[in-house]
């Protein structure tokens, strides 16, 4: 199997190839076609299957057939255990959407909450840590992801492991019902599907 068997757009085939990124990995053939057709994902994946490309993937390609704007606020949320997992998130995201129009903001703490903020207005992905994020939630109002379409959460497990699980719950809360939402897990413990239950719609289960 290739990329370019899977409906995507030129722009996302040729960030892939430019990045170096010809065939698919098992989790990313599993969850590319899924993804696209709208539904919610339950993904065990380890770091190292490719997970990342499996939701960055659908995330370009979901904002770009609705031909998202700068305007449109906040279209896809990822939300990661640690900073570095986030820069890595952030920098797959800028090789392979090389070719297309879209702004992408990391909100993971080290910078002052109005900077973060400023940023985060004119952004369409934003890449976060659970504590920074619903910090910024509870301290404005108006934070705009009334759009929202995809939210990931990745590395799940982990986050629960470090202590996030009320506040993963409390971000699912105040995030748009009617959203996609892939959840990614390398274990599957009764805390994960606790969050798989609160925050998948009729999931499709994904295995590697
Ligand atoms: P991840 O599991 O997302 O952390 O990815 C693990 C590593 O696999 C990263 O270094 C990626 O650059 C690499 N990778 C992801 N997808 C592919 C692919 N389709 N072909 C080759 N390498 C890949």
């Amino acid at each position: 199997t290739k990329f370019g068997e899977f409906p995507l757009s030129a722009k996302t085939l040729k960030g892939l190839r430019e990045s170096g990124y010809h065939k698919p990995t098992e989790i990313q053939k599993e969850t590319i076609g899924l993804a696209l057709q709208g539904k919610d994902i339950l993904g065990a994946a380890q770091t190292g299957s490719g997970k990342t490309l499996a939701f960055l993937i659908p995330i370009l390609e979901i904002l770009f057939t609705q031909q998202w704007t700068r305007l449109d606020g906040i279209g896809a949320l990822v939300i990661t255990p640690t900073r570095e997992l986030a820069y890595q998130i952030f920098e797959a995201l800028r090789k392979i959407g090389e070719h297309h129009d879209f702004s992408a903001g990391l909100i993971i703490g080290g910078k002052d909450l109005k900077f973060e903020r400023n940023r985060m207005d004119q952004c369409n992905i934003v890449i976060c840590t659970p504590g920074r994020l619903l910090q910024h939630m509870d301290e404005n109002p108006l934070f705009n992801c009334i759009n929202m379409k995809v939210l990931v959460l990745d590395e799940a497990d982990r986050c629960l492991d470090m202590g996030f699980e009320q506040t993963m719950n409390a971000i699912i809360a105040n995030l748009p019902p009617q959203r996609q939402t892939l959840l990614f897990s390398a274990t599957q413990t009764k805390s994960v599907k606790d969050l798989a239950r609160l925050s998948l719609k009729d999931p499709c289960y994904v295995s590697v």
